[in-house]
């Protein structure tokens, strides 16, 4: 760093907005952020960017996300790596043709498929649109050239390689079992697309009587409607009550079958009556009982939720009809004893609502249960921020009872590469080279049947879940499977994720690379918390607590919210939306600018010097901010932004303008009483100084950070972007411990006279007459001694007396021992 006649001014008015456009348009045209695939020398850090479902918004937990994504990624880059920041966007799923089906007011199966995945296709280039909008507005240091999107055929093929490579390595398997199924998107869906929510229920006491006696039990259930479903009734064996009911046949009303009364432990004796009908299938409990016992399965849904006909007269009739046309025939037969209102809990259709259903279906399954112990192995090698975020990991993989079903029967997705022979049945799948192919467009490759012969095929229907496409993307962005060399991206450095999909993102990547490759698919795990709303509950829309983030943005700018971002808490906790948070950022930032503009305004006339007369205040600043760099590196490696935020504040607002800059601002001033070399040292601290703050601060403010650094440094350090620029290595030779406990113990000394200057209401360049200290002993008199120049000079003392001896006075806060007299001209 020499020369500094290259130094820019900076103008008293910055404007924000202005400033953040301009960077956000010159880094791509720079290609700052690009990934050189050709570097070979410095070490490479990939992060796995999620790419998100595209909403059509940027909203306030989008900026958390990504601006701890991009905080990683800027340090990193300034840490010497070589950062390949990918950005894609996952299209497919249920949220997208929900909401063509809403936006156009139609259902999927009233127009043609290819249409209505156009409709989709269209209807998420314009999200896409929106939120990159949004990506780069928040300044992400994303390498565009990496953009791609999920639904494109190229992305398919890599969807259906590895579906294929699965199926080779017998992860893969078709079979008829009990799903999750939505009745309104009318489609099957995994355990994670669950969400539970509580509700209110109608408990219904129903007589069941027993064959051959004039005795009935009474059964308490919440679902009537299931009543032509019921295979069994169960008690629990140690119930005292009915043990002696086991193996009899009992009376199902309404359909008037027998079925046997049979003993489950599950079956809890203190709900309802303690007797349980067993259906299939009202709940997941059902599901295992049927198992258990071998007993026979009685579907009565359709796929749209109505009642089939193994419903009898209530054959036609939706779930919620039926239920009203089941409880009046119990009243008829006055088998209904009463009703209680229940608090209960129900799985509902995350893209909908609608309450799910379990359903007997064929469907492709990945095995994953038989992961769960390496998936628990692995999570305990990945290093998660916060720490114990991987227990999130770890609980999810053992809950789970079923494997994870992965067709869909819905339209845009990722097409399942497979055909059936229309002879024998069999299951033709595709071949790796034939990849990307959508079966319903194009046959199989093959002549014909290799089991039968037959020439005619059945296409596939079903597509994958749209958690196939995206839980490869470890192995994918690091450019699985075209380049050679795509193991030195994988695994990932970094994975970046939201607290609310560990039980989806990071568990299905997990699961996915350890069956393609048998490794795990990141190093480590960054988690980040939910954006609350000021209220203290999650932000949302209808709470009424919602705040947009262009209406942030564009008030404070990016750089304000962006602290707030990194601010608002401890990394993985939940942070809420607070505007004064991002009011704070807004400040200190124009605090930073005029502290800026101060320095560039003294260095005007400063010459690049390798040695100057240096003096204890700024060996005190200087040692400080070795000291503020080591801590920030210490909390940036563990990506605890929000404690490097607080000390690189604290230092500049602090320890850099209101002390430093405050205390040396007489010898800039004053060249001829200190002579030029004093005056050269403080322009030689300044310089060095407000260089590492910009440098700290770069990965949390880049673009303030980088206008300071394009006006006063650019052309000195000869690098094109701040970003570019190396962050220095802690070093502790340079912390000067006697210059900082020096420095401390005078600075505590001007502080606290001009904090009395200030209570007696007088300006802080108003003269004091005298001054008399008592330092306590004689060391701190001697420090004191040969630091009276800038105490004087900064205090505007005329006359200063120090004795090192204990006196009357005020005290000095930090130092108590120490005290002073202070007389002004009246
Ligand atoms: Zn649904
Ligand atoms: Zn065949």
């Amino acid at each position: 760093m020499l020369g500094c006649c290259n130094m820019k001014l900076l103008p008293k008015e910055f404007e924000v907005i202005k400033i953040e456009n301009k960077w956000q348009k010159k880094w791509e045209e720079m290609g700052v952020y690009r990934f050189d695939w050709e570097d070979k020398t410095r070490p490479t850090f990939s992060i796995d960017t999620p790419p998100p479902y595209p909403s059509g918004e940027f909203h306030m937990g989008n900026v958390l996300n990504w601006a701890y994504f991009d905080m990683a990624a800027r340090y990193k880059r300034m840490k010497g790596y070589n950062v390949h920041f990918p950005q894609g966007w996952d299209c497919h799923g249920l949220s997208i043709e929900v909401q063509v089906e809403k936006e156009h007011r139609i259902r999927k199966r009233e127009i043609p498929p290819d249409k209505f995945r156009k409709l989709c296709e269209e209807l998420i280039e314009k999200y896409i649109a929106m939120m990159k909008e949004g990506v780069i507005r928040l300044g992400c240091s994303v390498d565009w050239t990496t953009e791609y999107r999920t639904m494109d055929p190229d992305y398919w093929r890599r969807t259906q390689l590895s579906f294929i490579i699965l199926c080779d390595k017998g992860f893969i398997y078709q079979g008829t079992h009990p799903v999750n199924w939505c009745p309104r998107c009318e489609t099957a869906i995994a355990d994670a697309e669950v969400d539970y929510e509580e509700c209110e229920g109608t408990l219904h006491y129903i007589r069941f009587p027993l064959e051959n006696s004039h005795e009935s039990l009474l059964i308490a259930t919440t679902r009537p409607e299931f009543i032509p479903a019921c295979v069994a009734v169960a008690v629990n064996p140690t119930d005292d009550r009915f043990k002696n009911y086991i193996g009899r046949k009992i009376i199902v009303p309404i359909v008037n079958r027998t079925v046997e009364i049979i003993p489950d432990e599950h079956v809890d004796p203190s709900f309802g009556t303690g007797v349980v009908m067993i259906c299939t299938y009202g709940d997941k409990e059902d599901v295992k009982t049927v198992i258990v016992h071998k007993l026979p399965v009685i579907m009565i849904l359709t796929d749209n939720g109505k009642i089939n006909e193994n419903g009898g007269k209530y054959a036609g009739l939706a779930i919620g009809e039926a239920k009203k046309a089941i409880v009046e025939d119990l009243k008829a037969t006055e088998l209904l004893e009463k009703t209680e209102r229940i608090q209960q809990e129900i799985g509902v259709c995350d893209r909908c609502g609608t309450p799910v259903e379990i359903l007997e279906r064929k469907q492709w399954f990945m095995k994953t249960l038989i992961l769960t112990d390496k998936v628990e192995k692995m999570a305990n090698e990945v290093v998660w921020y916060p720490d114990y975020m991987k227990t999130r990991l770890i609980d999810w993989a053992r809950s789970l009872d079923w494997d994870w079903v992965i067709s869909r029967q819905r339209m845009f997705g990722t097409p399942i590469p497979a055909w059936y022979c229309k002879d024998c049945g069999e299951t033709i799948l595709a071949k790796e080279e034939w990849v990307p192919i959508d079966p319903k467009l194009e046959k199989p490759r093959i002549d014909k049947c290799p089991r039968c012969g037959g020439r005619e095929f059945i296409p596939e229907q079903d597509i994958f879940d749209t958690w196939m496409d995206s839980s490869i993307t470890c192995a994918v962005h690091a450019g699985w499977p075209d380049r050679e060399d795509w193991r030195r991206l994988f695994p990932a450095d970094l994975h970046p994720s939201g607290i609310d999909i560990i039980r989806t993102w990071a568990y299905y990547l997990m699961v996915r690379h350890l069956a393609l490759f048998d490794e795990k698919p990141y190093k480590s795990c960054l988690i980040n918390g939910m954006v609350l709303g000021s209220d203290g509950r999650k932000m949302s829309k209808s709470l009424k607590n919602y705040v947009a983030a262009p209406d942030v943005l564009n008030k404070y700018g990016t750089d304000a919210a962006r602290q707030w971002a990194a601010g608002g808490g401890a990394t993985g906790s939940d942070i809420p939306f607070r505007w004064p948070d991002v009011e704070y950022g807004r400040r200190f930032l124009t605090k930073l600018w005029n502290a800026s503009r101060f320095v560039s305004n003294q260095l005007k006339d400063y010459e690049a010097i390798e040695k100057c007369e240096s003096q204890v205040l700024d060996r005190w600043i200087l040692s400080k901010a070795e000291s503020l760099t080591q801590k920030v590196a210490e909390a940036m490696e563990k990506c605890q932004f929000n404690i490097a935020l607080e000390e690189i504040r604290n230092f500049t607002w602090h320890q850099f303008c209101d002390q430093y800059i405050e205390a040396v601002k007489d010898r800039l001033y004053e060249p001829k009483r200190y002579g030029k070399e004093k005056r050269k040292a403080v322009q030689f601290t300044l310089y060095k100084v407000l260089y590492r703050i910009i440098q700290l601060l770069a990965p949390i403010t880049p673009h303030i950070t980088e206008e300071i650094y394009q006006a006063m440094y650019a052309e000195d350090v000869g690098q094109k972007s701040l970003h570019l620029t190396p962050l220095p290595e802690p070093d502790m030779r340079k912390i000067d411990e006697e210059a900082e406990k020096k420095g401390d113990l005078v600075m505590t000394v001007i502080t606290e006279i001009r904090r009395e200057k200030a209570e007696k209401r007088k300006p802080l360049n108003t003269p004091i007459k005298r001054v008399k200290i008592y330092a306590g002993n004689s060391e701190f008199a001697d420090i004191l001694g040969e630091n009276k120049e800038d105490i004087v000079g900064t205090c505007k003392i005329l006359g200063i007396e120090i004795l090192p001896e204990k006196g009357e006075g005020r005290k000095v806060q930090g130092n108590p021992q120490i005290s002073f007299l202070s007389e002004y001209h009246p």
